[in-house]
């Protein structure tokens, strides 16, 4: 497929955060020819840029695509009982159908609100990875693992399943198999280091829950004497190959061991006010020490959407708010941590996060043409601060169209949205 895209207003996120009118040509998989003047070539598709702004599609650094069947369900409860009485019961329910259903959901749902790639982690991961090559994402899908086993597999048959996940996707295009012990509380020691050597064996990135809650780690000093990111250090688990998600209970040394190991951090702010974690990682610690941080939602069922927009937006508040400092995280950061973070985590920094030739073409079109968007003081601000998810109007993902003009090219829309209420009350009656 080739794609022109012109007179358009691109936010290059390139190193001089250059915005400017211009012209992006798209040929194949990647990005061909980025200019300020007019590009003569002929290409399948034509697009019109005008009103519209061109950036990097969004990165979605840690979620649990097929929860958005669980939308809803069981919210304003503790979190204990909001595990065990809600979300568990309906989670032993799922089979391949319901993962698909809802993992179609997930996927419509990021197409229409601006998010190209994403870092999962869940349960029936083969069928996730199926349906997101099909639909056309990129996705960086986590096999999880659990000393309990998984819904669909017994913990004896978890590894030898996990080996095979990594052999099929590890060549694909879109698909990246990814190694994601669930967390320090649901996984021993033994199976964290298993999965390390796992990961590194096969030189496929390491996703992980990490001090999301005070309890976790109380929990984990309990058990080991130790926080959790020691732990993780301790079995081979910190390395530049690895997403923590969460970090909101950990403490400078800890920021210290982490950027020492060059792992990463997804950030999930709306999702943890929501748990009401009751702490807000400081970012502006975190990205002093050098860390790679990037954002991302959790799962639908405790943000309640997978919108980045969102997410941006709040991310940027919060760390306002709470360190009564409104440069805490500005505007620019924020989206740097939404694109250029997001790829730096996910090992593909030179390959994905800002529009430059060479780079692969993940792109997104918003429509400017909305009150809550004008005027155009600051392109940034208005990204961050004003615009919505639905304020997306065309998704590109490896040079392939998904949506344009808010038509969704890649699968049946209507099909999709009748199911999922179905498969939704079966999971939760
Ligand atoms: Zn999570």
């Amino acid at each position: 497929m080739s794609i022109l895209v012109s007179n358009t207003k691109i936010v290059t996120q390139d190193r001089q955060r250059r915005i400017f009118e211009g012209n992006v040509l798209i040929e194949g998989s990647k990005i061909t020819g980025v200019s300020k003047k007019p590009i003569n070539q002929e290409t399948e598709w034509k697009i019109d840029g005008r009103g519209k702004l061109l950036l990097p599609g969004l990165i979605n650094l840690h979620t649990h695509l097929p929860m958005g069947l669980l939308r809803g369900y069981g919210d304003d409860l503790p979190l204990e009982r909001w595990l065990t009485d809600c979300i568990w019961p309906a989670e032993g329910r799922l089979d391949p159908k319901s993962i698909k259903i809802g993992s179609e959901l997930g996927l419509l749902e990021m197409i229409a609100s601006g998010t190209t790639c994403f870092a999962d982690m869940y349960f029936f991961e083969e069928e996730i990875a199926e349906i997101t090559e099909k639909i056309g994402l990129r996705g960086f899908l986590g096999f999880s693992l659990m000393n309990r086993g998984t819904p669909e597999l017994k913990p004896e048959e978890m590894h030898p399943a996990l080996s095979q996940f990594i052999q099929k996707w590890k060549k694909n295009d879109l698909v990246k198999p990814v190694v994601a012990p669930h967390s320090c509380y649901t996984c021993s020691s033994e199976i964290l280091t298993k999965a390390a050597e796992f990961a590194k064996k096969h030189g496929v990135l390491l996703h992980t829950h990490c001090s999301e809650t005070k309890k976790e780690v109380y929990d984990c000093q309990a058990e080991y004497g130790k926080r959790p990111v020691e732990l993780f250090k301790e079995c081979g688990v910190l390395t530049q190959k690895t997403i923590l998600a969460h970090c909101c209970w950990i403490t400078k040394a800890e920021i210290n061991e982490i950027a020492k190991a060059k792992a990463k951090i997804a950030h999930n702010p709306i999702s943890n006010a929501k748990l009401a974690t009751g702490s807000v990682p400081d970012l502006r610690e975190i990205l002093k020490a050098n860390v790679s941080v990037g954002l991302g939602t959790d799962g639908a069922a405790s943000n309640n959407d997978l919108n980045m927009f969102e997410t941006m937006k709040f991310a940027s508040l919060l760390q306002k708010h709470q360190y009564e400092d409104p440069l805490a995280l500005p505007a620019q950061k924020t989206l740097d941590l939404a694109t250029l973070g997001g790829a730096d985590a996910l090992s593909m920094k030179g390959k994905l996060g800002s529009i430059e030739e060479g780079k692969l073409a993940d792109l997104i079109l918003i429509d400017l043409r909305h009150p809550h968007l004008k005027p155009l003081h600051n392109p940034i601000s208005t990204l961050v601060y004003a615009t919505k998810g639905c304020d997306v109007c065309t998704t590109i993902v490896n040079g392939r169209l998904l949506m344009h003009e808010k038509r969704f090219l890649t699968c049946n829309y209507e099909k999709v949205l009748d199911e999922v209420s179905k498969v939704a009350l079966e999971l939760t009656k």
